[in-house]
C-alpha cells in the first residue's frame, strides 16, 4: 500500500492584470518544477509578471499549511527584448525562456562573490562584480546586437564583442 500524500507541490504563474495560473498539484518537487518550466516557455505569448512553487501540507488549517518554496519574476529580458526573462530573486540567477535567447546570469559555482553572465548564441561569457552589472553586460550586448543587426552577427563581430567584454 503506498502512503498517503502528506504534502503537495503547487506551480502557479501571474498575469499582468493580477489573474494567477494554477498549473496542477504535484506529489513530487521535481514533477511542479518540470511542468512550470514547461510553461514558462509559453511566457513569451503572454505577459507574466511572476511565478512560484508552494508546497502545502494536507489536513492542515490555515496558513502555516504553506511554504512558498521559490519566486521568481519576469521582467523584459536585456539582450532580446522580449518579455521572457525569469530572475530567481532569491538565488541570485536569471534565465531568458525566449525562443532561441537563453541569455542568463548566476553566480560563479567556484567564486561566489563573481556574477556571470552569458548568452549561448555566440558563447558570450563574461564576469561580473554584481547581478546590476551582469544585467548591464546583457543589455550592453542587446544594444549592440540590435546596431549590428543578430542576423549579421558573424564570428569575427562574435568575437571581438567577447575580447572587448572580457578586456575591462
Ligand atoms: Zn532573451
Amino acid at each position: 500500500m503506498g502512503e498517503a500524500v502528506q504534502r503537495v507541490f503547487v506551480p502557479s504563474v501571474t498575469e499582468e492584470d493580477g489573474g494567477t495560473i494554477g498549473l496542477g498539484c504535484f506529489s513530487s518537487e521535481e514533477t511542479a518544477w518540470q511542468v512550470l518550466r514547461a510553461f514558462l516557455k509559453k511566457s513569451e505569448q503572454m505577459l507574466l509578471t511572476n511565478c512560484s512553487v508552494v508546497v502545502w501540507d494536507i489536513d492542515i488549517v490555515g496558513e502555516e499549511a504553506m511554504t512558498v518554496l521559490s519566486t521568481m519574476e519576469c521582467k523584459d529580458c536585456p539582450v532580446c527584448g522580449r518579455r521572457t526573462f525569469w530572475i530567481d530573486v532569491d538565488n541570485f540567477s536569471a534565465l531568458c525562456h525566449g525562443n532561441a535567447c537563453s541569455a542568463w546570469i548566476e553566480e560563479n559555482t567556484i567564486d561566489p562573490e563573481i556574477i556571470d553572465c552569458g548568452w549561448p548564441t555566440i558563447r558570450f561569457l563574461k564576469q561580473n562584480k554584481s547581478i546590476e552589472e551582469a544585467v548591464e553586460s546583457l543589455f550592453r550586448l542587446g544594444d549592440r546586437l540590435k546596431s549590428v543587426g543578430e542576423e549579421r552577427m558573424d564570428e569575427t563581430a562574435a568575437e571581438s564583442m567577447i575580447d572587448e567584454s572580457t578586456s575591462d
